[in-house]
């Protein structure tokens, strides 16, 4: 008897990022194709995928425009580098466009083949850089506890989960500050606001215990992603720039997951009202069809690192497969859907509508104890007690149940921390969001009538 797809994948492959008992027990979800924000799996069963794959699948999973754009590139030139000054016509393209769309009046893209790769080479950009001004000390980069950076070790660095222990991960150099999650880590009594300026003040304090000439950047998610769907606390990004400015450090937006359209803006940033030194894309720069990440430099930053890439004469970094004429040629194609024919437009006028819904399923339950988002990208935070916010037991697993709940229900979402997260396709309608909140409601009402 052949062996099932399941059994074949446990057998052959290595998963990533997986609660490996529960995969054994129940089996993977071997997907074949989809149609919209569904996926269908081996066994013909739908589920719709309120993940959006890994938060970049934003047109959905049969998106033709976008597969002619990589067909049409296929067909002209299949593949090419940018090394050696030699780069296809569509990474021109593309890096014009790149500039056009961002907050900066001109500067310069870089590509890479993933976020972890593009959050890496910013910060040997960044040590490139300090190093070739004289400043080889300045070598040490500031991110948030609960970031998610990506899994290189430098981006992996960057992060800020415990996870990483296990590689002996953070390297020296990486310094964590507090996550700006004010209704978890505000403290008694304090108002959201003195929760931002205690947060600007650690970030000043941190800078001159270490001492400016250390500190080589700041890398910041506007929506913490991978963290669990953090928004910043109100003011955040303004009192933190203050500070970065005061001493003169780069600020780098990591818009791999906000950027292009998922806050209802182009850019998280935009909507959260700073303009960063850098941002750096990736995930819906190709509406996921294509593995490609982004460092757009700002004015400043272009021009500094260009001095100093003069000076001796190359920067020697990149990828074979930086500026991929057919990843750029998909990236045309992905910003003009997603940012001209109404996909942003989609998440903008139904954002209103998700955060009701979601807000309706935290009121009529005992245990969600937070709603928080933007967009398309939420979270709803389980609690044991909702008046003390204090969690379930870890041993429960209550997030990763509701997860298994929602899948054996046909809905894909994903289990953070104890908290469940949704981040549809922008292509979502009303009526597919609605089947969202029914799925999840029932997996809600379910597993914690076993857990409470
Ligand atoms: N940065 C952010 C904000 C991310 O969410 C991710 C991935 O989820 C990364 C970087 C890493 O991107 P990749 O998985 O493409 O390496």
């Amino acid at each position: 008897k052949p062996q099932s797809w399941e059994a074949r994948a446990d057998e052959f492959s290595m998963y990533g990022f997986t609660d490996l008992p529960s995969v054994y027990e129940r089996g993977a979800v071997i997907v074949t194709h989809g149609e919209g924000p569904y996926v269908h799996d081996v066994n013909g069963k739908r589920y719709l995928d309120a993940n959006s794959g890994l938060w970049n699948m934003v047109a959905g999973f049969d998106h033709k425009g976008l597969a002619e754009a990589a067909k049409a590139q296929y067909d002209r030139f299949p593949g090419y580098h940018a090394f050696f000054g030699r780069m296809s016509d569509q990474t021109v393209m593309l890096s014009e466009k790149l500039v056009e769309v961002s907050p900066f009046a001109r500067g310069k893209v870089f590509y890479t083949n993933s976020g972890s790769e593009a959050n890496d080479t910013m910060v040997k950009m960044l040590w490139f850089l300090h190093g070739s001004e004289g400043n080889p000390k300045r070598r040490r980069i500031l991110t948030r506890f609960n970031a998610y950076h990506g899994v290189t070790a430098v981006s992996a660095s960057m992060t800020g989960k415990p996870y990483n222990e296990v590689f002996g991960l953070p390297m020296d150099g990486f310094i964590h500050l507090t996550c700006p999650h004010y209704w978890r880590f505000g403290e008694e009594g304090e108002s959201e606001d003195q929760f931002t300026q205690r947060l600007a003040r650690e970030l000043e304090e941190t800078i001159q215990r270490e001492g400016a000439d250390t500190i080589a950047g700041f890398f910041a998610e506007p929506v913490m992603g991978a963290g669990g769907v953090i928004p910043p606390s109100k003011g955040y990004f303004q009192a933190v720039q203050k500070v970065l400015k005061k001493y003169d450090i780069p600020m780098i937006s990591d818009e791999v997951i906000c950027g292009f359209g998922r806050t209802g803006n182009t850019w998280g940033c935009e909507t959260y009202d700073f303009v960063p030194d850098v941002i750096i894309s990736s995930k819906n720069l190709t509406a996921g069809l294509f593995p490609m990440g982004a460092v757009i430099l700002g004015p400043e930053l272009s021009d500094r690192l260009q001095a100093a890439a003069e000076k001796i004469e190359e920067f020697p970094h990149g990828f074979t497969a930086s500026g991929h004429p057919v990843g750029c040629a998909i990236a045309l194609k992905a910003i003009e859907v997603v940012m001209n024919e109404g996909l942003a437009e989609n998440v903008r006028r139904l954002a209103p509508r998700m955060e009701a819904g979601l807000r309706g399923i935290m009121e009529r339950s005992d245990h969600i104890g937070e709603l928080r988002g933007v967009g398309f990208m939420w979270a709803l935070e389980a609690v044991k007690d909702k008046p003390t916010k204090t969690p379930f037991d870890a041993s429960l697993s209550v997030s990763e149940r509701i997860a298994n709940t929602c899948t054996d229900l046909g809905l894909i979402c994903r289990p953070l921390g104890q908290s469940i997260v949704l981040c549809p396709p922008f292509i979502l309608t009303e009526e597919q969001m609605d089947e969202m909140f029914d799925k999840l409601e029932r997996a809600l009402t379910q597993v914690f009538a076993e857990v409470a």
